[in-house]
């Protein structure tokens, strides 16, 4: 579907809670660009192979592949696409990291996330559960592609129009979203989504205050001269802004919340117990306890809980420093 002039749309099938993703593919003149790839399964396969038998576009058009960031769901099928088409696969340089310790040494890694969970509070079997249902998306993330890498700040062309690369970290470390300027056109990845919130993660292999950097990044998108914003997940939307500030909102809410929870120490497992529910599928509970994580790691790096260990489990309680909600909001230069 031709969502703006020379940009189509592709919506691609998950087998998640979260059913679909956007890629984009960009017309120019000698050729496409794609922006992410889906995840690497047969319903979302026949996807991309019914677009190329229908005739618009040729295998050999392809002139780059883009990856908004390393999740499974935009990196999967790059590799798988990179073979067909001989693309280059670009991503930002820092998600090299993860790339190489998730989905290249993942059955190394990943137990390190039931640890971590573990010494946070979450019962030990259940730890073991998270970490096991983890192993089924590598197969998922394959082939590997060969990457190229951007730092950010670039202008490129992509399709017919200039873009510069924006790295916004937070949701992942190298997170990127593509800005053209000149037409107040965003291509947000999953920084910025338009009716549900990006998960923020903390992880062992991830940056220790993602939130921190999450909340920085908004900021700094909510001041551009932006029209419209294409994102991975959900539909275009215009007020980049006022979801900026909305999200930057929702996010102060969930931390004085978290603070409250915290009171004379309480465990992260618990906490992420009565944030999210005790309903939850492994899947959800990961990353529920992961943002959990992710919060209470701001929260300790501003003085607004102080943790402990407590007979093996890391426990919180509120600190000293309290800060008034809705205190200091977006200022743009
Ligand atoms: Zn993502
Ligand atoms: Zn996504």
């Amino acid at each position: 579907m031709e969502i703006e002039k020379n940009i189509y749309k592709i919506v691609l099938p998950l087998p998640f809670k979260l059913d679909s993703i956007n890629c984009y593919l960009l017309r120019g003149e000698d050729g496409w660009d794609i922006i992410d790839t889906g995840l690497n399964y047969p319903s979302a396969r026949d996807v991309w192979e019914n677009f190329f038998q229908n005739g618009l576009v040729a295998l050999n058009d392809i002139r780059a592949i883009y990856l908004t960031h390393y999740h499974p769901d935009h990196y999967g099928m790059a590799g798988w696409l990179q073979n067909l088409t001989g693309a280059p696969v670009y991503i930002h340089r820092s998600e090299s990291s993860q790339v190489e310790q998730l989905w290249k040494k993942g059955r190394l890694n990943f137990p390190l996330v039931g640890d971590l969970f573990s010494e946070h509070g979450m019962p030990a079997a259940m730890s073991v559960e998270v970490v096991d249902n983890m192993s089924g998306i590598l197969t998922h993330v394959q082939p590997h592609p060969i990457l190229s890498y951007l730092n950010g700040g670039e202008e490129i062309e992509m399709g017919c129009r200039r873009f510069r690369v924006l790295h916004t970290p937070g949701h992942s470390i190298g997170h990127m979203c593509f800005f053209c300027e000149e037409e107040g056109i965003l291509i947000s990845g999953d920084h910025i989504l338009p009716t549900i919130t990006s998960n923020i993660s903390l992880w062992p292999t991830s940056h220790p205050n993602p939130l921190e950097l999450f909340l920085t990044s908004l900021e700094m998108t909510g001041c551009l001269p932006i029209g419209k914003v294409l994102p991975a997940h959900g539909n275009v939307f215009t007020d980049c802004a006022a979801r900026a500030d909305q999200l930057i909102e929702h996010h102060r809410t969930r931390l004085a919340l978290i603070t409250d929870m915290a009171g004379s120490g309480t465990s992260a497992y618990d906490i992420c117990v009565k944030v999210f529910g005790d309903d939850l599928s492994l899947h959800e509970l990961r990353f529920a306890m992961a943002e959990t994580l992710a919060h209470l790691a701001y929260l300790e790096s501003r003085g607004r809980v102080v943790s402990r260990r407590d007979g093996g489990i890391i426990v919180y309680k509120s600190g000293s420093l309290q800060v008034s909600r809705g205190q200091g909001g977006r200022s743009c230069p």
